[in-house]
Order: structure tokens, then C-alpha cells, then sequence
């Protein structure tokens, strides 16, 4: 298929195993991917199946026995800033199919598609910086760690930012010379095949060493469950997450990393800086139109300035450009992923109408895709469905405001996940006891949603296990061996 009136070609839609780009092993029928802004096609992708996954792993098996092994990690540091350069010479392509595909401002896609080289730049530093220990014991004997690859890695990730959670598994992974299996999200696969059309082009890598294999939950069941794959990291819902947790169990003990859901809380208190609040509130809860694991949805305010705040957020809310034209360079805001989104996210919305006031936009909205407005709903009860459930659409739940900051904190606290936190204050005493108390894993004090490649990426509680990013990353792509040698 070929669609007209897009700025660059779709040049690669097959599985990509063993340095090609293949057809399906089974005949199974094609993806038809739409432009969510617009629900019109914008490519026909191969799906695969558990037979291409099986192929998937020989290939990165034999790689990793292969050439590959032999690489040091000077080589690996090398080929990751080759393969960042590549990226970067190919921004303006990745980020518009990333805005096609995800249905993204292209701004907001241009920051993705930098994000990610940002990454691979950072992983590239590790590749030939990995070591292990020595440990002084026993007279006699000389005993130390050693820091292996963990094997062959299955990477499972969600359709929301797709290329930047790729990269925050493929850039560790590969700098700790692991070789890897990735499959993106069956909405969202575009710049992950197009990212292997480049590498494949510019030879980056040995033959083997990165597979991609799109397709939906039947193609990750087969890389969760596969007896061959020894690390699966998967960034996607608690439910599905539960799921590869249970095929690791049942088969061979593969190592898990899950980075899941959330159901975020921000807490505004009464000496906060309002304006920047307000400001930095709204990007928390509507970016990426709240398709975002951290997504702020949970405010919490003060008593004292929870009239002033709502009106500045109406104001606010009363300026956002969407429009199904991605490119405007004033479009602030795009639309849900595909149909079945927005009817969940509908649904969230209806039901919460019927017992909450809302806060409405009354800037001109966006028609023919899969567009919600940002809606803000208040005086919620703290155990309503819109203040316990994950949404992941454009929806802010205004909790009834707190009189105590502890007791703030101590409402935060209670949901099963723990991903993502936010305050504004400029008080220490409440800025330390924030710190301390609040059970999730990412932390932002008068500031939100600012994630970088050094700090680790992850959630408590049902949000997750182990870590994205960070020196952790490193650790959750490598295995210690410990070895004594007598003298
Ligand atoms: P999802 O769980 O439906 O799908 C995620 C991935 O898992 C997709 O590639 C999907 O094809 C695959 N999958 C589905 N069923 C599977 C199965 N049974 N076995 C193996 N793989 C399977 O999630 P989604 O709708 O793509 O993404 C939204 C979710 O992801 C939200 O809950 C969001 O919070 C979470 N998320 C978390 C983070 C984080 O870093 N914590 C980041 C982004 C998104």
C-alpha cells in the first residue's frame, strides 16, 4: 500500500530479522495503521508470529555467540554513537512518522526523536566502562565479579512516546552487549523500522544483534514465554505486565524488568509559586493528551488556594490549539491513539459526569480524529473511579482540597500504584517530608515530567519492578558471575 500526501515515504514495513527485512513465516493479515489525527491509512504493517519469534531469537542467539561476542565494549560504544549520529542526520524523517503514527505535535515528536539519541549517546559512554569487583577475603585466593551480558533480550514496549522507550531498552541493552528482540507496540512500529532500516543501511551492528518483530499481545506471549529469550523488559499496562511476570514463572526464569502504569499525585500547597504551578500542573496532565505512565492526574491542593488555582487552570484551559494538523507550529495538543482509547477514555468521562463538575475548554476543538479536550474534574472523592483507576487520556481529577500537608501525603499515598509523584512548595520542612513519605519511584519538586538518560526510570507498588535508565539500567541488562582462583 502506498499512501499519498505524506512528506516522507513509509519505506520499511516488514519484520526486520537477521539484517532483513522479511514477510511473516504465517499468513497473517497485515496491520492498517491510521493517522490518528485524521483516521485516515497511513500504512499497511507485516504482524508477526510466534514462528517469526522463534526465528527472531536463533538469529540473535547466533549473533551473540557470533562476531558480536567478540565485540569490546570500544566497539559497542563506537556503533552506538554511529548509530546516534544516524538518528541524527534522520531527525526530521523519525520525527515526522512518529507524528503521523503516534498522533503527536511534530514539535513534541521532534523532542521524542532527540530524547532518544540523547540515550543512545549516554548508553554509548557505558559500553567500555562495564566492570565487576575484586574482593580482598581469604590470604591465598583472589576473588572477583564479572559483569556478562545478560543474553538475548526481549524488549515489549507501549505506543505512547514509541521510539524513546525503545531506546531506553535498546541503548542499555546493546552498550552491555546483549542481543536484542524488539516489538513495539501494533499501533506504533513505525520509527522502530525505521530505525532498523538505518542500521541495516549504515551496518552498524553484526548480523543478528538487533530484530524487530512487530505485532500485538500474541507475538509478546511468545517472546514473555520463550524458553531462549533470558531477560524480557517490558514497558506497558499492570495487567499485561502481571502477565509476563506469570510466562517467566512458567517457563525458564527469564530476568523481568516491567515498567507499568500509574495513577500519579500532584500536591500543591499554599506557599507555592501559583502561576508556575498552574503552568507546569497542565503540561503534567495533558501532555502527549495524558497518554503518559507519569501523567499528573491526582491534584491534591491547599484549602487556601484552591479557588485562585482553578480559575487560572480554566483560563489555561481556555488556550489550547488542537488541531488535526500536527505540523502547526502553535499545535499544542494531538489526539488518543486510535478508536478503542477514546471510547475508554469516553467512558471514564461520561461516568464521571454524571457526578462531578467539570472545568471545559472553550477553545476551539479539533474534529475528525480521535481528539478529547482536556478535561478537569473537582471536588472528587478520594476513592472515585477517576481518582483510582488509570485513565491514560486527557483527564485531571481534582481531589477536595487538603487542610494539612501531612494529611495531603498520607491521601497521596493511597492507590496500589506508585510511578510518579509532584510537588509545589517552597517550604524545606514540606519539600523534605515529601521526599520522604511519598511511595513512588519518580520524584519532581516545583517541576515535572523531566526524565534524563542518567536518572533510573521506575515505579513502586504496582507501577513496576526494576529500572529503566540510570546506572540501573546497566545492572537490569547484565548478569554477575563470581569467580575464586586459588593462588
Ligand atoms: P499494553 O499493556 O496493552 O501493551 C504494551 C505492549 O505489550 C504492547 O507491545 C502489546 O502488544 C504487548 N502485549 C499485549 N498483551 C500482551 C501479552 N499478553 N503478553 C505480552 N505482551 C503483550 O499497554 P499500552 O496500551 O500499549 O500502553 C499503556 C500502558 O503502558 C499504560 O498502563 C501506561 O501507564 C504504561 N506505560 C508505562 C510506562 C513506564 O515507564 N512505567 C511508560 C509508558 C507506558
Amino acid at each position: 500500500m502506498r499512501t499519498t500526501g505524506l512528506k516522507y515515504t513509509i519505506k520499511t514495513t516488514q519484520l526486520f530479522i537477521g539484517n532483513r527485512f522479511v514477510d511473516s513465516l504465517s499468513s497473517i493479515t497485515p496491520r492498517l495503521l491510521l493517522n490518528p489525527a485524521t483516521g485516515k491509512p497511513l500504512a499497511e504493517v507485516t504482524e508477526g508470529s510466534s514462528e517469526d519469534v522463534d526465528r527472531a531469537v536463533s538469529s540473535a542467539q547466533e549473533a551473540l555467540q557470533g562476531e558480536w561476542g567478540e565485540w569490546n565494549g570500544r566497539q559497542r560504544r563506537d556503533a552506538l554513537n554511529l548509530l546516534a549520529r544516524t538518528l541524527s542526520e534522520n531527525v526530521e524523517e523519525l520525527a515526522y512518522l512518529e507524528s503521523v503514527n503516534a498522533g503527536k505535535p511534530l514539535a513534541e515528536a521532534h523532542w521524542e526523536i532527540n530524547e532518544s539519541i540523547e540515550c543512545f549517546k549516554h548508553f554509548s559512554g557505558y559500553a567500555d566502562k562495564i566492570r565487576g569487583s575484586s574482593y580482598q577475603v581469604d590470604n591465598g585466593l583472589h576473588s572477583y565479579t564479572v559483569r556478562e551480558p545478560a543474553g538475548v533480550c526481549g524488549l515489549i514496549t507501549s505506543f505512547n512516546y514509541p521510539l524513546l522507550l525503545a531506546s531506553w531498552k535498546l541503548a542499555p541493552a546493546l552498550a552491555t552487549g546483549n542481543t536484542v528482540l524488539l516489538k513495539p507496540a501494533p499501533q506504533t512500529p513505525l520509527t522502530a523500522l525505521a530505525v532498523a532500516r538505518l542500521i541495516s543501511d549504515r551496518d552498524i551492528f553484526p548480523k543478528g544483534v538487533v530484530n524487530v518483530v512487530t505485532g500485538g499481545a500474541s507475538v509478546g506471549e511468545a517472546i514473555s514465554k520463550h524458553a531462549l529469550v533470558d531477560k524480557c523488559s517490558f514497558t506497558g499496562s499492570t495487567h499485561v505486565g502481571k502477565q509476563i511476570l506469570a510466562h517467566s514463572a512458567a517457563t525458564n526464569l527469564k530476568r523481568v524488568t516491567l515498567e507499568l502504569g500509574g495513577k500519579n499525585p500532584l500536591l500543591v500547597a499554599e506557599d507555592a509559586n501559583i502561576a508556575q504551578a498552574v503552568e507546569e500542573v497542565f503540561v503534567a496532565a495533558f501532555s502527549n493528551a495524558g497518554q503518559n505512565c507519569c501523567a499528573g492526574t491526582r491534584l491534591y491542593l491547599s484549602e487556601k488556594i484552591h479557588e485562585e488555582f482553578l480559575a487560572k487552570l480554566q483560563q489555561k484551559l481556555s488556550h489550547v490549539l488542537a488541531t488535526t494538523d500536527l505540523e502547526h507550529p502553535d499545535c499544542q495538543y494531538g489526539p488518543l491513539i486510535d478508536e478503542r482509547q477514546y471510547t475508554k477514555v469516553k467512558g471514564f468521562i461520561d461516568r464521571a459526569r454524571a457526578k462531578y463538575n467539570s472545568l471545559e475548554s472553550n477553545a476551539p476543538q479539533a474534529t475528525g480524529g480521535y481528539f478529547i479536550e482536556p478535561t478537569v474534574f473537582y471536588g472528587v472523592d478520594d476513592d472515585a473511579e477517576i481518582a483510582q483507576e488509570e485513565i491514560f487520556g486527557p483527564v485531571l481529577t481534582v481531589l477536595k482540597p487538603f487542610k494539612e500537608f501531612e494529611e495531603a501525603l498520607e491521601r497521596a499515598n493511597r492507590t496500589q500504584f506508585g510511578l510518579a509523584a509532584g510537588l509545589w512548595s517552597k517550604d524545606p520542612k514540606k519539600i523534605a517530608m515529601f521526599s520522604r513519605r511519598i511511595q513512588a519511584g519518580i520524584n519532581w519538586v516545583n517541576c515535572y515530567n523531566i526524565s534524563n538518560p542518567y536518572m533510573p526510570f521506575g515505579g513502586f507498588k504496582l507501577s513496576g519492578l526494576g529500572k529503566d535508565l540510570g546506572k540501573e539500567a546497566i545492572d537490569e541488562f547484565t548478569r554477575v558471575k563470581s569467580v575464586t582462583v586459588a593462588e
